[in-house]
């Protein structure tokens, strides 16, 4: 496995694979990688020849007052984990690298996905995403992107925006990596204190519960948004709920009533560290 930092060592590595036959796999990441992340490039490595991870923590996805400063930075953990999980090439560009000084006038900007659920409270969140996944795109040139349903709007938008832009690639959701308690794995689980880190155990709990009453057959989203709050006013009395929303799965829009394929999403504050997670709940699907 090889450590890259430039553009153009990224390049020269993707053709000589391209050159011996290979397709290719890319995992962009913002690094503290856990083993959500892991499963990622295991899902890369079973269906590409040569398999690329970035690690760029992106700071024109950061708002003014989020946590891009005390964002964690692990660059040799993270080599350790790519290269135990068979990675090939690890590129990790400086800022400057990817956005040089003087450039950097264009941005991708999505319409109507990017405007709910996380894009409410972190206005130009996902133009930054849209604008840097795109260039990695560029970079990169992979044949197969992976990305997590963890962060599920955003998976929801980067296949939107490969559609549009006509990327010629295939954007592929890999399932949510857990903690034993359910907890979504993230790089900012480590950000929390061990009290916030239990309480944040509601989350996923929340959820779980919810998606329980809808298979049972609620069907007032209202009613499901109110019991979530409540659980993790109960559960998670430190926590500051950023939103709890029901959305259709594909628009990710609000829905009233709940029928066919919905997103729970919600949004969580733990002192300064914010934590999302979701479920997809079918509402056909009955008890299970
Ligand atoms: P990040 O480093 O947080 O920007 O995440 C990089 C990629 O890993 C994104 O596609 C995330 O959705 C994905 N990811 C992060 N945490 C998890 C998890 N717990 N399970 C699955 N994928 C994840």
């Amino acid at each position: 496995m090889e450590l890259v930092h430039t553009i153009a060592e990224v390049r020269r590595a993707v053709a000589d694979a391209r050159t011996a036959g290979k397709n290719i796999g890319l995992v962009p990441t913002m690094g503290a990688l856990h083993a959500g992340h892991a499963s990622l490039v295991d899902a890369a490595r079973k269906r590409c020849g040569f398999v690329v991870v970035s690690v760029f923590v992106n700071p024109t996805q950061f708002g003014p007052n989020e946590d891009l400063a005390k964002y964690p930075r692990t660059l040799e953990d993270d080599c350790y984990l790519c290269l135990q999980h068979q990675a090939d090439l690890v590129f990790a560009p400086s800022a400057d690298e990817m956005y040089p000084p003087g450039g950097n006038l264009t941005e991708v900007t999505i319409k109507k996905l990017g405007d709910g659920l996380c894009g409410a409270s972190r206005p130009g969140h996902f133009t930054g995403v849209c604008t840097v996944v795109s260039k990695l795109f560029n970079i990169a040139q992979p044949d197969q992107a992976f990305f997590g349903a963890k962060d599920f709007q955003q998976a929801t938008i980067i296949r939107q925006m490969a559609a549009d832009l006509d990327f010629p690639l295939e954007i592929v959701i890999c399932p949510i990596v857990r903690e034993a308690e359910g907890l979504a794995m993230s790089s900012r689980n480590r950000n929390l204190s061990p009290e916030h880190r239990r309480q944040a155990v509601a989350l996923s709990a929340s959820l779980s519960a919810a998606r329980r009453e809808i298979e049972s057959g609620k069907t007032q989203a209202g009613a499901v948004q109110a019991a979530i709050r409540q659980y993790i006013a109960t559960h998670a009395p430190a926590g500051q709920i950023d939103y709890v929303e029901v959305v259709d799965a594909r628009s990710l829009t609000p829905v009233e009533t709940i029928a066919g394929e919905v997103l729970i999403a919600l949004a969580v504050k733990f002192g300064g560290t914010r934590l999302i997670d979701n479920m997809v709940v079918d509402s056909a699907a009955g008890p299970s």
